[in-house]
């Protein structure tokens, strides 16, 4: 179906504020509804309007434990990691709340080169990064073409001899399908586009008229076009604390369920950004509607509840201690030893503006270490998208758990290639530790010769290997 002739006005606003608008829900209500969540189906627009109403201390512990449930039920303990490559700080758009915005005088500019990415990307292999994001502001220099060469670039180069970038999502502002062909072609993993906030009205408030991103259509629609264009796997995502919290989850849960009509498959991930400060940004430094730390970790467990089978991302917006937090109750991906300034990880004086301050520095090797300690196997594996598995397959798969089966050994093998590559003596002690206990509380015994197999070979020097 082409797009002109599909309903491209599925965030019924009225509706949605209308779901809120109800008295506090009874205990009874909300243990029903939990009870549907544990079904690992998903939950409609009223059982999450139900949750996000809920008030009071006991019934958001509640929530938090059937999120860790089925966090634990579908994902194991496992953490996917990645990092992202900023290409390019210059912007059109004039966002009120971003440091790229084009009136912001207040930070230096600069877009990469193909030599500047190449090193950027050698960075973060040294560090043993496998997974890359590429982000950048709207600019008619960062056009598709230009998109085009830095992927080609950035699966170009080879550090080592022998490690290379795996998979390369990108963030970047919406485009046509034919773009999004061309994208495609060129092999990356997930197109991500954060709608900001899902409230037309709030919208025009923060994107300033006469800037592309003030078409808030335009922007609803681009996952559409995303795949129209061939992409498979689509990122969704609020910047939180521009509207009502709990209006944007259930938007965001409107949004999942038009794709999945459409598509016949919903968004692949979720993220949940967090305005955070940034220099010459007005609405970062007076949020409009502040998010609380408390509030926060529940609309991630509703989400979770929602939306069992959809990766959900949290980046380095947030503490240390709210990352480690959250992975137990729904956050699937992260992403570690973040810059936000493009060129910073190969020329650590870069002066380049970045796009908010951030607040969790730990490096790679920090993050796997603390991982490690919590009982979660850091995961940079790639092999469903290479192996096929994504979109509605991946979708078809994951939900009779059968992805359990190829994700956990392909984590582990990543993690192995880590720890015999990269991790210091103490971390490589205690990862291999865990990688053992694992193994031996692993339900698929019938795997374990195969998976054991290629532990030898990985501790033979063979790489990416992976079901
Ligand atoms: N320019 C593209 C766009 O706007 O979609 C992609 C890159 S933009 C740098 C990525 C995201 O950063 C935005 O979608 C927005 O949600 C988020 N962002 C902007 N300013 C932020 C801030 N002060 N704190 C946290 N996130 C912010
Ligand atoms: Fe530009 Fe994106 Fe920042 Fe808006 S959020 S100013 S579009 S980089």
């Amino acid at each position: 179906m082409e797009l002109k002739e599909r309903n491209t006005n599925f965030i019924d606003r009225n509706k949605l504020y209308f779901l809120l608008d109800r008295k506090t829900p009874s205990t009874l209500e909300i243990d029903a509804v939990l009870n549907e969540a544990l079904k690992l189906k998903g939950l409609t627009l009223q059982d999450v309007a139900v949750l996000l109403c809920a008030e009071g201390k006991e019934n958001t512990d509640k929530i938090m434990q059937a999120a860790k449930w089925v966090k634990q039920e579908i994902y194991g303990k496992r953490l996917v990691l990645f990092a992202p490559i900023y290409t390019g700080n210059v912007c059109c758009n004039n966002c009120t709340y971003c440091s790229f915005r084009k009136d912001n005088r207040l930070i230096e500019r600069k877009i990469l080169t193909m030599d500047e990415i190449r090193q950027e990307t050698s960075s973060l292999l040294r560090q043993g990064h496998k997974r890359v994001l590429l982000i950048c502001g709207e600019n008619s220099k960062n056009d598709t073409d230009y998109m085009c060469e830095a992927i080609k670039t950035v699966y170009s180069v080879k550090e080592n001899g022998r490690d290379y970038v795996r998979r390369i999502n990108v963030e970047l502002a919406p485009m046509e399908v034919e773009d999004f062909s061309r994208l495609h072609d060129e092999k990356i993993g997930t197109y991500v586009c954060f709608q900001e906030t899902y409230d037309p009205e709030l919208y025009t408030r923060f994107h300033p008229a006469g800037t592309p991103k003030a078409d808030y259509e335009y922007r609803l629609t681009v996952m559409d076009r995303a795949m129209l264009g061939g992409i498979n796997d689509v990122g969704i995502g609020a910047l939180f604390g521009l509207g009502d919290y709990r209006f944007e989850v259930l938007a965001m849960i409107e949004h999942a369920n038009h794709l999945e009509r459409c598509f016949g498959v919903g968004p692949h991930t979720v993220s949940v950004p967090r305005l955070e400060p940034a220099i010459g940004a007005p609405d970062s430094e007076n949020i409009p509607m502040k998010v609380s730390d408390e509030d926060f970790k529940k609309l991630v467990a509703i989400i979770r509840l929602a939306l069992p089978y959809t990766g959900m991302i949290l980046s380095t917006r947030e503490s240390a201690s709210m990352r480690n937090e959250l992975i137990n109750y729904g956050i699937s991906q992260i992403s570690a030893g973040s810059k936000t300034n493009p060129g910073a990880y190969s020329d650590t004086n870069q002066s380049s503006g970045s796009q908010f301050s951030l607040s969790d520095e730990r490096s790679l090797e920090e993050m796997i270490s603390t991982f490690i300690d919590g009982g979660y196997i850091p995961s940079l594996c790639t092999g469903c998208y290479r192996n096929g598995r994504v979109g509605k397959d991946f979708m078809d798969l994951a939900k009779p758990g059968l992805i359990k089966k190829y994700c956990l050994p392909n984590a582990i093998f990543t993690f192995e290639e880590y720890l015999n590559d990269f991790a210091s003596a103490s971390t490589k002690e205690k990862g291999k530790r865990l990688i053992k206990q694992m193994l031996e509380d692993y339900d698929q015994k019938q795997l374990l010769p195969n998976i054991e197999k290629n532990l030898t070979e990985i501790d033979k020097g063979q790489r990416d290997i992976y079901f």
